[in-house]
């Protein structure tokens, strides 16, 4: 379905961006992949992308709170593949702290990552897509762009900006065969999740049993964690043809949590 079309996915050496890396890989895509980690192990990804789909992928170390390196990411894709078709804004971190306390170079740190990263690649990328009259803008956002938790000010923030900036770029590539829309993934069991649970327990004054139990879960109706697979399925189906009157939509995948 994306034979010869390149899929650059931020933040995907980890958890759900490696899945959707691996899903575009699959339906034919080239892909770019960043984020942080261990050298060895992100090597190993990339050249387990290349030989099981058959595509080429290239790795960019690109620091998400950086314009110029982001810049340059977008810059290295076009080069070696010629486009950014699918462009995926997926790099986050999370951090938990009642708001006094929250420190604030932390709080700049999610604003940057989180959300001012999507606006640099997709000012990078969007010129290209509007002279080639195609493109997939998918932002990974969350169901804390929809609703709130107490102690995560910063990432329900920012996650909130997404839903806005996604939807003023549907709006101003609409006419060029470009969609933007935002995923909004529940509690999804990938290192960013486990490594919340034990500075909930503390925060709330709970077990770590009971942050997964009693807080993460609890907001889940079907008592689920959405799997990457899940996540990244959705995000094969936004860069479908069939997904073209798609954009501007803030969707959920969060096992009924926003239903509520
Ligand atoms: P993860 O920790 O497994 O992956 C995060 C990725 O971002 C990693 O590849 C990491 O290296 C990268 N990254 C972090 N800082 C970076 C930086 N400065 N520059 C470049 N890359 C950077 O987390 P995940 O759960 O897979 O999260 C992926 C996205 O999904 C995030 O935007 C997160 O907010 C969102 N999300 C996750 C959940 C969940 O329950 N896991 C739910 C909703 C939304």
């Amino acid at each position: 379905m994306l034979k010869d079309k390149t899929a650059v996915v931020t933040g995907s050496t980890s958890g759900i961006g490696l899945a959707y890396a691996r899903a575009f890989a699959k339906e034919g895509a080239n892909v770019l992949i960043n984020g942080f980690g261990d050298a060895a192990a992100i090597e190993k990804e990339r050249a387990a992308i290349e030989s099981e789909f058959g595509v080429k992928a290239i790795y960019s170390p690109a620091d998400m709170t950086k314009a110029d390196e982001i810049a340059e990411m977008i810059a290295l894709a076009e080069k070696t593949f010629g486009s950014v078709d699918v462009l995926v804004n997926n790099a986050g971190i999370q951090f938990v702290s009642p708001i006094e306390d929250f420190p604030i170079d932390k709080w700049n740190q999610i604003i940057a990552i989180n959300l001012s990263s999507a606006f640099h690649t997709i000012h990078a990328a969007v010129p290209g897509m509007k002279s080639r009259k195609w493109g997939r803008i998918i932002n990974t956002a969350s169901a804390h762009a929809l609703v709130a938790s107490p102690f995560k000010s910063a990432y329900v923030a920012a996650k909130h900006g997404i839903a806005g900036l996604t939807k003023t770029v549907a709006l101003e590539t609409a006419t060029f065969g470009i969609t933007a829309n935002a995923i909004c993934p529940g509690y999804v069991w990938t290192p960013l999740v486990e490594k919340q649970i034990p500075d909930q327990a503390k925060a709330r004054g709970i077990s770590e049993e009971a942050v997964k139990r009693d807080v993460l879960l609890a907001a889940q109706p079907t008592k689920e964690f959405v799997t990457v697979e899940q996540v990244a399925a959705l995000a094969v189906f936004l860069a479908s043809d069939a997904a073209a009157s798609i954009t501007g939509s803030i969707i959920p995948i969060d096992g009924g949590w926003t239903a509520e």
